[in-house]
């Protein structure tokens, strides 16, 4: 078995939400998908989506699945919308005011984006991408009762049977990290396909393909010549989210640095780091302290003009450094 993974950097994602809608405007446009965000960028710290899913129990304890919350729309959010009649008909001119109309939700994806953490000066937040992490132990997948859902051999990617699903959402329950939709309109749960059928023909995922920002990559993690393999086994600067959920997921990170500190006297504290070390560790667990160490490392010798592996990698010069062997230009296929 092989498996495919993604890498994000958390300090260059830009929170542009690019990757969210390439994958929206790809995979979820159809009546039952429209509150479906396969890929979602959240502010951390931040409640996330759906709201507050790291308190929602699912994964492994001791073990052992775990059942946890079923997330429920109004947790999910939804859009809403506004007065365009009486803005733009109402003949108040310059005295009307937008205004979001009665019964608009109180919770949306990115509800709190930029809110972040910690009191003026020291202020902070960063941008964290989630999309399924095609766990090498995926709760969802043992959750299933009617074996709907698989994990394939040739890239391991966690995918499922619609034909199969009856819609009891036993791995939404499971899943840790609520990564899967329910289709109201199929009556069947649905989650990130990982691009599947343009990996098949060569082409990188539309969430690494688009990022602007030269944030992720993707590829196998027993490339030793690729990225992936190097940032996540090599340097070992790349660690999954939560990794305690104990599904062993595939999606890693490189941990957000950030600038020292003020003290209350104006002076910089250089002892710390403005992102707090324990949330950082709540998040990626022990392994953070030292995988920052070693990026500032890196950085220190980059800037003395010295050369650094770890920093040409995180560079991306060339944005098809991040695609690994799925290089191929979509453009050129004819898809049926
Ligand atoms: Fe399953 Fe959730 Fe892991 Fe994806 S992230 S493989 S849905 S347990």
């Amino acid at each position: 078995m092989r498996q495919i993974a993604w890498v994000f950097d958390l300090n260059k994602c830009i929170g542009c939400q690019t990757c969210s809608v390439a994958c929206k405007v790809l995979w979820t446009d159809e009546e039952g998908t429209d509150h479906m965000w396969w890929m979602t960028v959240n502010t951390m710290p931040g409640r996330g989506t759906p709201r507050d899913w790291e308190q929602m129990g699912g994964g492994y304890r001791d073990g052992r699945l775990q059942l946890g919350h079923l997330p429920t729309e109004e947790e999910f959010g939804g859009g809403w919308d506004y007065n365009w009649d009486e803005m733009l008909r109402g003949g108040k001119g310059r005295q009307a005011q937008f205004t979001k109309v009665k019964g608009s939700p109180s919770w949306g994806p990115n509800w709190d984006e930029d809110e972040g953490g910690g009191q003026w000066p020291n202020a902070y937040f960063f941008y964290l991408p989630r999309l399924c992490n095609h766990c090498t132990r995926p709760a969802c997948l043992e959750a299933c009762p009617h074996g709907a859902i698989f994990k394939r051999e040739e890239d391991g990617l966690v995918l499922r049977d619609e034909d199969l699903c009856h819609g009891e959402q036993m791995c939404a329950r499971a899943c840790p990290y609520k990564k899967i939709y329910f289709n109201k309109v199929r009556g069947i749960s649905q989650h990130c396909i990982g691009c599947f059928p343009r990996l098949e023909q060569g082409v990188a995922p539309a969430c690494v393909r688009q990022c602007p920002g030269r944030a992720v990559w993707v590829g196998f993690l027993d490339d030793q010549e690729g990225a992936v393999y190097k940032l996540v086994h090599k340097w070992r600067v790349a660690l999954p989210l939560h990794p305690e959920f104990g599904t062993q997921p595939n999606v890693y990170y490189v941990p957000p640095l950030s600038p020292a500190p003020f003290k209350e006297d104006g002076d910089v504290d250089e002892s710390r780091s403005r992102i707090p070390l324990e949330y950082l560790q709540s998040l990626f667990g022990p392994e953070v302290e030292r995988a920052l160490a070693t990026l500032r490392e890196e950085l220190e010798k980059k800037r003395r003009g010295q050369e650094s592996e770890l920093m040409d990698i995180l560079i991306m010069r060339r944005w098809q450094e991040a695609l690994g062997p799925f290089t191929r230009n979509p453009a050129e296929i004819v898809w049926t």
